[in-house]
């Protein structure tokens, strides 16, 4: 593998943080300086009454958006399409609109987008993954793309959740003393918050309601038993959201995230102050510099 100065990278007037607003000479170039590149992955699947089927792709969209304008990086077309919704973490497949892939397609489609990546170049690549069902397919796509390309000299981070843990204050705020899990924060409170914050145009917020599936048991069980399935689609309780909230646990994530891959990558020097570039409003594409 070339050695390359990544002192330089910040420096690298990208024009578009978005890999697909950029012309093929201008992404050689980028490959050429080892650029890492971000490939989210998320869903269309439902989340409740009132937040949309996208929900599980703006996340890690705007997320790794902010994160690239931070570090310099680019950020692939996100997949759109997520391993099948479960009952007890997404609610189930019943749901008009849910669309979602066997785990073989996922794997297949999600380690085809890496091999085309390091094949224009790119060494350095990210699978930042918000949808919680996709966990474990990632991980098999990005050992099957490095398998493939063995020669290249590939490094893939696999992101299968970006908020495994938050800080206390923020938990406190999300939750005060009712955290549920993880498993349940599906169109609940985080994800609620964080769209709200986002994407308030898409949000339907006095829909929202607090749900919760009549029984959760620590095992699944095919076919789903409806008792596991709230009927909104909610998992929990989404009426405690609000902007605020979203704002406060969106600015907590983006910089874990963001300190994850510049600590992976070696993109600041280990120890060193996190930095943010420019702050540019969230969810938005804008341009990197
Ligand atoms: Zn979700």
């Amino acid at each position: 593998m070339p050695s390359v100065d990544h002192s330089e990278l910040k420096e690298f007037d990208l024009r578009s943080v978005r890999l697909d607003e950029l012309t093929w000479p201008e992404i050689r170039e980028a490959a050429g300086r080892d650029v890492p590149v971000i490939v989210p992955v998320g869903s269309t699947e439902q989340h409740g009454y009132h937040l949309p089927l996208c929900t599980d792709v703006v996340l890690p969209e705007s997320l790794g958006r902010e994160a690239a304008r931070m570090l310099g990086l680019l950020v692939a077309p996100p997949i759109a399409y997520g391993y099948r919704s479960r009952p007890l973490s997404g609610g189930g497949e019943g749901f008009p609109g849910t669309i979602s892939l066997s785990g073989r397609t996922l794997i297949a489609l999600v380690e085809d987008v890496l091999a085309a990546l390091a094949q224009s170049g790119f060494r350095r690549l990210v699978v930042l993954n918000w949808h919680f069902e996709n966990s474990n397919f990632v991980y098999e796509a990005a050992w099957c793309a490095n398998e493939r390309l063995a020669a290249q000299g590939l490094r893939i981070m696999v992101v299968e959740a970006a908020f495994s843990e938050l800080s206390e204050p923020v938990m406190q705020t999300l939750f005060g003393d009712e955290f549920p899990g993880w498993d349940v924060e599906h169109a609940a409170v985080l994800e609620t918050s964080l769209m709200q914050h986002l994407r308030p145009d898409l949000v339907l917020i006095d829909r929202a309601v607090d749900d919760e599936a009549r029984r959760h048991p620590p095992y699944d069980v095919v076919p789903p038993p409806a008792e596991f399935i709230p009927e909104s689609g909610t998992l929990w309780k989404a009426t405690r959201a609000s902007a605020e909230k979203g704002a406060i646990a969106w600015e907590e994530i983006v910089s874990r995230v963001a300190a994850a891959i510049s600590a992976e990558f070696e993109l600041v020097s280990p120890g060193a102050p996190f930095q943010p570039r420019a702050a540019s409003p969230a969810g938005e594409a804008v341009a990197a510099r």
